[in-house]
């Protein structure tokens, strides 16, 4: 017969030795479980770029055939970019509500309450300034509102005039043509920001204007003049032009390819 002064011993060490075999497993279990997550992390942020990239695609695929329906209640005109006023509901995004519009639509999934392009930290808003969404508004609508008016009713950079009143049927090539793209609000290095609802080809070197190449993971992406959506890596290199002010990749800007 066992003394009973020895069973609280013995207990006490099978106890024991269940804790110390379950805290092992335990270990194992977790460590097993980081691993998998390690492995699996860079395969889910992956997943997840592309499809942000892919609903991005689709929103600027949308606006861009939105501007052609546009075209078809205006004389073949495209909108204007902005009123000479911005925000008063008549910047192109405002104007495409009634095509296919909306701030779903123009809201770029990629774009949270903040970020930052080019040192200037900023957060979506359905705005003039913040919507991150760029017309190519040079060579598509120039300040086209009665009683905005330019000298000559045009603006030359590059040696390339822009006018007003620009038709869709002058467009020489539609799958080539850039209507809209990701943008971010422009800085002059100041605490001052731009307005991003244009992509204005002519300054895109000196004011980091232009089709905006690293929120989707190193590439760009613009909605063509056909409804289609590209995603262009390097979009300096392959849709910018050149800061030297030559005519580099101007027929992806220019409806009348005059390079
Ligand atoms: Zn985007």
């Amino acid at each position: 017969m066992t003394p009973i002064g020895q069973q609280p011993g013995r207990r006490e060490l099978r106890v024991s030795r269940t804790h110390a075999f379950t805290i092992i497993e335990m270990m194992v279990v977790i460590s097993i479980l980081v691993l998998l997550i390690a492995l699996l992390m860079p395969a889910l942020s992956k997943a997840r770029i592309h499809t942000r990239r892919m609903v991005c695609a689709s929103n600027l695929g949308q606006l861009a055939a939105a501007t052609t329906t546009y075209t078809n209640d205006y004389n073949g005109v495209f909108p204007p970019h902005r009123h000479c006023a911005l925000n008063t509901g008549r910047d192109w995004f405002n104007l495409l509500e009634e095509y296919g519009n909306s701030p779903e639509v123009s809201h770029c999934p990629e774009l949270s309450e903040s970020q930052t392009d080019f040192g200037v930290t900023w957060g979506w808003n359905y705005d003039a300034h913040y919507i991150g969404y760029g017309y190519n508004g040079f060579f598509l609508g120039v300040y086209s509102h009665p009683g905005c008016h330019l000298t000559n009713n045009s603006i030359t950079s590059h040696g390339i005039r822009s006018t007003r009143w620009t038709r869709i049927s002058s467009v020489v090539e539609p799958t080539k043509l850039i209507v809209v793209g990701d943008s971010h609000p422009k800085s002059n290095g100041g605490a001052n920001l731009g307005v991003s609802l244009t992509l204005w080809w002519p300054f895109i070197h000196s004011f980091t204007e232009g089709v905006n190449g690293t929120r989707h993971h190193d590439t760009g992406v613009v909605g063509m003049a056909d409804g289609h959506a590209e995603i262009v890596p390097d979009v300096d290199e392959n849709l910018h032009p050149v800061a030297d002010g030559g005519r580099d990749n101007l027929e992806y800007w220019d409806p009348l390819q005059r390079n």
